[in-house]
C-alpha cells in the first residue's frame, strides 16, 4: 500500500508539482520574513499563506495516497441478471459498475472516474474527488497570498526609499520574479480546473458523464425521450456527497442515490445504446501504407504532419494489410481498433492513425474513402 503511493509520487507530474510548491513557498517565506510588519493585515497575510501552504501539501498528498478507488477485478453486480445493463471490461475481466470507467494509465476500472490527472499521477475519482478539489482551492488561494507578498517585496526593493533589509542579490531578484510568474500561473491554470471541478461537484456529473450527456442529447435529437442525468439531486445534496469534514466521500462508489424516475442503470443503459450506435456507424478499413504510431508522422503528406491530434489518446502502429474498424473520422486522421484476426487473448490496439494510410473496405471490395 505504502509502496503503491510512493511509486505514484515518483513520477514527473507529482515531482514537478512539488517542485513548484517548494519554490513558491521558500521564496515567499524569504520575502515575508524580510518585509517589515506594519499592521495586523501583514501578519494575517503571512499566516494565511503559511496555513494554506501546509493544507495544499496535505490535500495534494492525500489525493495521491487515497487514490480514486478502484473496482475489484472480475467485478459482478449482486444480481447476475443485471449484467445485461453493464459494459464489460476486457482488461479487468469484469463488469463496469455504474459511473466506473477503465483508465488506460492506471490500468484498472476507476470508481466514478472524472479524469486521469498527470500532476497527481493517478485518476480523480470517487475516493479522492474531495481531496483533489480542496487541494485546488487551497493551492489557488495560497498562490494568491504568495503573489501579494512577493509583489510587495519587489515594490519595496524598487522603491526610492531606503531598504528596511540588506539589498538582495541578482539571483534572489531573479528567483522572486520567477516565483511571481509561477504563482500567477498556478492561479490561472488551477483556477480554471477548480471552476470545472466545482461545476462537476455541484451538478454531480463527472467530466466523462458530461460527454455521455452531450452524446445522449445529440443521439435523441428533438424526440420527447429526453435523457436525464440520474445523479443530480440538488446542489446542496450533490456537494455533501463529495465535500465532507475529512473529505471522505459518501457511499461505496458502486450504488448511487438517483432521482425519481431513474434507476441504478439509467446511465449504463444509455452508454450501451451509444456503444451500439457507434458499432452501427463503424466501417472497416484496410491499411495500404504502414503507420508508425508517431504524433507528427513524416511521409503521409503535409496535411497530416501539420494537423496532429491534440488529445492524450494513443496513436497506433499498423502494418500493410491490417484491418481496422474505424469509429471516428477527422480530415487527416482516423480512429479505430485493429482487427486481431480472431486472437481474443491479444491486447486491444485502439487509437488514431493517418487517414492516407487506409482505404475503406466495402463488401469485399476496396474503395477509396473520401
Ligand atoms: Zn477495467
Ligand atoms: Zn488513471
Amino acid at each position: 500500500m505504502c509502496i503503491g503511493w510512493l511509486k505514484k509520487l515518483c513520477h514527473w507530474g507529482p515531482l514537478t508539482a512539488l517542485g513548484i510548491i517548494h519554490t513558491i513557498t521558500i521564496m515567499t517565506i524569504h520575502c515575508s520574513r524580510q518585509l517589515p510588519r506594519e499592521s495586523y493585515l501583514d501578519t494575517a497575510i503571512s499566516t494565511s499563506f503559511f496555513v494554506l501552504c501546509l493544507t495544499t501539501l496535505y490535500y495534494f498528498l492525500n489525493a495521491i495516497i487515497e487514490g480514486p478507488g478502484y473496482l475489484d477485478p472480475k467485478w459482478m453486480p449482486e444480481k447476475a441478471i443485471d449484467v445485461q445493463y453493464l459494459q464489460y471490461c476486457i482488461v479487468c475481466q469484469g463488469y463496469k459498475a455504474p459511473r466506473s470507467h477503465h483508465c488506460r494509465r492506471c490500468n484498472r476500472c476507476v470508481l466514478k472516474m472524472d479524469h486521469h490527472c498527470p500532476w497527481i499521477n493517478t485518476c480523480v475519482g470517487h475516493r479522492n474527488h474531495g481531496h483533489f478539489a480542496t487541494f485546488l482551492a487551497t493551492a489557488v488561494a495560497g498562490s494568491w497570498f504568495s503573489s501579494v507578498i512577493l509583489i510587495s517585496w519587489t515594490a519595496t526593493v524598487l522603491s526610492v526609499k531606503p531598504l528596511p533589509f540588506p539589498p538582495p542579490s541578482l539571483i534572489t531578484l531573479i528567483l522572486v520574479m520567477f516565483s511571481i510568474g509561477l504563482a500567477i500561473g498556478v492561479q490561472l491554470a488551477l483556477g480554471m480546473l477548480l471552476y470545472f471541478q466545482i461545476l462537476a461537484i455541484v451538478r454531480n456529473r463527472t467530466e466523462i458523464e458530461g460527454w455521455i450527456l452531450e452524446k445522449a442529447r445529440y443521439r435523441r435529437g428533438n424526440t420527447d425521450n429526453k435523457y436525464v442525468h440520474p445523479y443530480s439531486k440538488g446542489w446542496l445534496f450533490n456537494v455533501k456527497q463529495v465535500i465532507t469534514l475529512d473529505c471522505t466521500p459518501v457511499g461505496d462508489g458502486i450504488t448511487w442515490p438517483v432521482i425519481d424516475g431513474c434507476d441504478q442503470y439509467t446511465l449504463t443503459r444509455e452508454q450501451l445504446a451509444q456503444k451500439l450506435d457507434k458499432r452501427k456507424r463503424a466501417r472497416n478499413y484496410r491499411i495500404i501504407k504502414s503507420a508508425s504510431g508517431a504524433r507528427c508522422p513524416i511521409g503521409h503528406g503535409f496535411g497530416v504532419f501539420c494537423h496532429p491530434r491534440c488529445s492524450d489518446e494513443p496513436h497506433i502502429k499498423l502494418d500493410v494489410g491490417d484491418i481496422v474498424t474505424v469509429t471516428r473520422w477527422k480530415q487527416y486522421w482516423l480512429f479505430g481498433e485493429k482487427d486481431q484476426k480472431g486472437n481474443a487473448q491479444s491486447k486491444r490496439v485502439r487509437g488514431w492513425f493517418p487517414r492516407p494510410c487506409a482505404i475503406e473496405v466495402i463488401e469485399g471490395d476496396l474503395k477509396s474513402h473520401k
